[in-house]
């Protein structure tokens, strides 16, 4: 069993590690070990065996003196670099924060540190989680372990590829606009991103505050169950931080529903199915793996109804106006003043602003900051920012309608599989990919991403595609349940990239 360690999920290494069949020690020297042989796929930023290593013999101590903290003891996972840790440089995969060091951790860090997990170490990204690809990167780009050629996703793209190649049984990351769930899907894991206000966004490095979440990525909806136990809950460090009680998600999962058997476990569950969603623009391995798996829904129990998101389409224009003037006032922070790099050579004082953004922001923050300080500027506030806004609350009034008619919504998570690193050069095409994961962003709605099967196309076959549950607000138990209930009757979430088992 020992070797094969890395191939155990939260639960199963919750299970071995209480049953004193591994203590946590061996497990973080056997993962690191597989961190290290890994490198290849640009996953990690940066680790740290001697830290994680002392983390694991205090948790193994722990267990034997009977004062374990429950499951999540002594068990090994690694953060999105976008959460400042104490432990680790903090850089938002981006130049302007090379070796930049918290004085404090995020408070998803704190909490998952509190409940016992070993840190491994930080992950890599999208330079401020701006973009889907991880090609945003200021370090290197993530590699997709399914198919080293192509991008995992992003802009958690570290944590589903550090995920999907059982280099640890599940990471955190962040979700805006779909940075959750679409890696997770491209990578074949699974991923949910919380209702906002769900999670404290203390010590998350900003993008655009009225959207970020912190989310799991794992192999298993019951493990996503585990650790977003742990990251939940109110925080008044966050002004948003949602003052809601948070369930046990680990056993909301095994809770039949009212009326279901053990062959029917989603029975009476209406599971809405927009029709946007379904339209032109989905590439055939995505449709024919997503309409497998409703079927599958209803084989368990589900109806699928018929409901419509009509503003769909709108969402990009709307996201990318409001995301990137969100951005453009958070990032301002980055002056080589307060924060971030400063230019070595410079002029008077606004020439060491100028110097010092040039040479630490990338391309693509670039243009977003640029983007958002346009929609802002006295004369197209109005047309931009302002029409952005009321579109924002009628999506979320669309769901709403929906929600009135189903329990669930369900559909793609992407409208294609995993394309090759280098092959999207025009970035309005990039964002329109986001078209599926946007919406939910902007309602404020839990979503959440779970292996659906994979492509069988020629030049993609074998790669894996998701389906996307979202749920009415604080609902994550239920997409949970659904999630699980799916995954006790599919083997999706459990393969393993060639070579990687
Ligand atoms: N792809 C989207 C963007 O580029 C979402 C990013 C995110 O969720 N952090 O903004």
């Amino acid at each position: 069993m020992k070797s094969g360690l890395h191939q155990l999920g939260v639960a199963g290494l919750a299970d071995a590690l209480e049953r004193r069949q591994v203590s946590s020690a061996e497990l973080t020297q056997h993962l690191l070990a597989r961190v290290a042989a890994h490198d290849a796929l640009g996953a990690f930023l940066c680790t740290d065996a001697d830290l994680a290593l002392q983390q694991a013999r205090e948790a193994d101590a722990r267990r034997a003196a009977g004062q374990g903290r429950g499951r999540l003891d002594g068990v090994p996972i690694a953060h999105k670099d976008i959460f400042v840790t104490t432990d680790f440089p903090s850089t938002a995969a981006s130049k302007m924060l090379d070796g930049y060091r918290s004085p404090f951790d995020a408070a998803v860090v704190a909490k998952l540190k509190g409940a016992g997990t070993v840190t491994l170490g930080k992950l890599n990204c999208d330079e401020f989680a701006m973009g889907g690809s991880n090609e945003n990167s200021s370090v290197r780009p993530v590699r997709n372990p399914w198919d080293p050629a192509r991008i995992p996703g992003g802009s958690s793209g570290g944590s589903a590829a550090a995920v999907a190649a059982r280099l640890v049984p599940a990471a955190t990351g962040t979700d805006t606009g779909g940075s959750v769930r679409q890696p997770a899907a491209l990578s074949g894991v699974t991923g949910i991103k919380p209702t906002y206000g769900r999670c404290s966004r203390y010590g998350m490095i900003a993008f655009a505050s009225s959207l970020d979440q912190a989310g799991p990525i794992a192999r298993s909806a019951e493990d996503c169950a585990l650790l977003l136990q742990a990251m939940s809950g109110f925080d008044e460090r966050d002004a948003t931080s949602a003052q809601q009680p948070v369930p046990d998600f680990a056993a909301a999962i095994h809770a039949p529903r009212a009326g279901a058997t053990s062959a029917r476990p989603l029975q009476g569950l209406r599971i809405g199915l927009p029709r946007e969603f379904f339209g032109a623009g989905v590439a055939a391995d995505v449709s024919q793996a997503v309409q497998a798996a409703l079927a599958e829904a209803e084989r368990l129990g589900a109806t699928l109804v018929d409901v419509s998101l009509p503003r769909t389409e709108l969402s990009i224009p709307v996201y990318y106006i409001i995301a990137p003037a969100e951005a453009s006032s958070n990032l301002s922070r980055f002056d080589g003043v307060r924060y971030g790099h400063r230019a070595a050579q410079h002029g008077d004082l606004l020439d060491m602003y100028r110097k010092s953004r040039s040479e630490g922001f990338g391309a693509e923050v670039k243009r977003r900051i640029m983007i958002g300080t346009y929609v802002l500027s006295h004369g197209y506030y109005d047309a931009y920012y302002l029409q952005a806004q009321k579109l924002r609350r009628m999506i979320a009034d669309d769901f709403q309608q929906c929600f009135s008619q189903c329990d669930l919504i369900a559909g793609p998570v992407a409208p294609t599989v995993a394309r090759t690193i280098g092959s999207q050069t025009d970035p309005v095409a990039e964002y329109l990919a986001d078209i599926f994961t946007l919406p939910a962003s902007l309602a404020g709605l839990p979503g959440m991403s779970v292996p659906a099967g994979f492509a069988y196309s020629e030049n993609a076959a074998g790669l894996p595609v998701g389906l996307q549950l979202i749920g009415n607000y604080w609902q994550e138990a239920s997409l949970l349940h659904a999630a699980h209930a799916f995954q006790q009757a599919t083997d999706f979430h459990t393969r393993a990239p060639e070579g990687l088992a």
